[in-house]
């Protein structure tokens, strides 16, 4: 293969590169709807970012497409098989707490500011250039390159889902949308509610109950750990007692809470600390934590059942042993169980919202059978079972090696391959890796205040692109 000074090549761009970078951060891109129209169903900013790369696609000489108004693409080159380079242009809103214009672009300190400087509007346009860069050195190519460009990978995906029903699916991908080196492997991650069926615990107005739980609530996130707990109950007899024991339960917990009497209630809130929820070990659940407490006391039947299930099955237990979920490989490790919602109220009964995220290998339909089979057991039934299967390239995958030489010649730095548990958007492509552009030992600011990519590694990671496409798509010349 020819011999390129790729960073050279990015240097002498870097004033264009830029400047392109700073006119797309200042599109306000986040999504609204409810400005949507047909032209453009996510708003009409965001359709604007569309359409500028797809306008400085054009004045590059790639090919453009429109799909629905919802994704594009720019490709350049020619052959039977395609490398596709998977971005984004639309942003999560600014919110507080700037010290810069979030719209501006300004550049200072060697950083270029503004939403989406590292998510995804600096990759984007770093890999813009890298396309830009291989096609002005009249490169050999043997095969096509595009870049996809969606504007809703930030909420619901419907730019991919639209683009890939009617659009060529790539050889292969890589997202500049995640971290250097190279995400190969990412876990599964279904979200699913596990339902207490009302009316299995006969409500005894015979035996003794100590409590009457009126209502319980926690969370409002599936992939978050709660950091917050209520419940709203009644103590029929030795409420003093019962205080001090919820008292001792905190101190011995470590966790914050307190108690009030509200209209006859007993309103007790928990304070835990959040996390998210591919690793809730992290964390510490109010939900759980106060859930546990409330399991120990005499509860009336509907409550105690939903109580004792969450504490025989899900305290402590974010691997899901006791659910027999339990898994384990070697490409993506354990299968994490999150409770990031939890309700419960005299006249609905249960309900808990899993977050459960699972290793590439796991026999998903198999193990949701079991699991159902113990659920019916014991009063409670699965709904809403949203999945999202498991990505994964093989480690030894040509692609990838060509990925991992590239960072290495260009880094000096070893491209470990990285396994996660969260999802990113390669997910989309069927052979696909997530490939920056977030360095190694940088924070990742994407979706903070004062987001910004250092222009060092903007130009870094074009250099990276750039000879990633070459390679990728000039292959079998010498
Ligand atoms: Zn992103």
């Amino acid at each position: 293969m020819a011999k390129i000074d790729w960073m050279k090549e990015v240097e002498s761009r870097k004033d264009d590169l830029l400047r392109d970078l700073q006119s797309l951060i200042r599109i306000k891109s986040v999504l609204n709807e409810s400005q949507g129209n047909e032209a453009a169903p996510l708003g009409t900013e965001v359709r604007e970012a569309l359409d500028y790369m797809l306008d400085i696609g054009i004045r590059e000489g790639f090919a453009k497409k429109n799909v629905d108004n919802l994704a594009g693409h720019l490709e350049l080159g020619e052959g039977k098989e395609l490398i596709g380079v998977l971005c984004h242009v639309d942003v999560v809103p600014a919110g507080d707490g700037w010290t810069v214009d979030p719209f501006g672009g300004e550049i200072k300190e060697g950083k270029i500011f503004g939403r989406g400087a590292i998510d995804d509007k600096g990759p984007t346009m770093a890999a813009f250039y890298a396309m830009k860069i291989v096609k002005e050195l009249n490169l050999p190519f043997n095969k096509r390159i595009r870049m996809i460009i969606g504007t809703d990978e930030e909420s619901n995906w419907r730019c991919v889902d639209r683009y890939f029903q009617t659009e060529e699916m790539p050889t292969v991908g890589f997202a500049p949308d995640a971290d250097f080196p190279i995400i190969h492997a990412e876990k599964g991650i279904a979200d699913f509610d596990i339902v207490q069926v009302s009316g299995s615990a006969k409500e005894n107005k015979e035996s003794f109950t100590q409590v009457e739980v009126e209502s319980f609530e926690s969370g409002r996130r599936y992939n978050m750990v709660p950091d917050y707990a209520k419940a709203t109950i009644i103590v029929q007899k030795g409420q003093t007692e019962f205080v001090q024991a919820y008292n001792e339960y905190l101190k011995d917990s470590g966790l914050d809470g307190r108690y009030h009497i509200d209209n006859g209630y007993l309103i007790l809130e928990m304070i835990g600390v959040s996390a998210h929820g591919m690793e809730p070990d992290l964390g510490k659940s109010a939900g759980l934590y106060l859930a546990e407490f409330l399991s120990q006391r005499s509860l009336n039947p509907k409550a105690a059942e939903y109580f004792q299930f969450v504490s025989q099955y899900l305290v402590n237990e974010s691997r899901g042993k006791k659910l027999n979920m339990h898994y384990q490989d070697d490409i993506t490790g354990e299968l994490t169980v999150n409770i990031g919602v939890m309700s419960y109220s005299s006249s609905k009964g249960g309900k808990l919202g899993v977050n459960m995220r699972y290793p590439v290998t796991y026999p998903l339909e198999e193990k949701k059978a079991k699991l159902e089979q113990l659920l019916k057991e014991t009063g409670f039934i699965i709904s809403n079972f949203d999945n999202s299967d498991p990505h994964h390239v093989e480690k030894d995958h040509p692609f990838i090696q060509t990925l991992a030489q590239v960072y290495e010649d260009q880094t000096g730095q070893k491209a470990e391959l990285l396994s996660i548990g969260g999802g990113t958007y390669a997910r989309s492509l069927k052979t696909g890796v997530a490939y920056g552009a977030l360095f190694p030992g940088r924070s990742d600011v994407a979706h903070q205040k004062d987001e910004y990519m250092y222009v060092e590694d903007l130009l870094k990671a074009t250099a990276i692109y750039a000879q990633a496409l070459y390679e990728l798509a000039c292959d079998d010349q010498e």
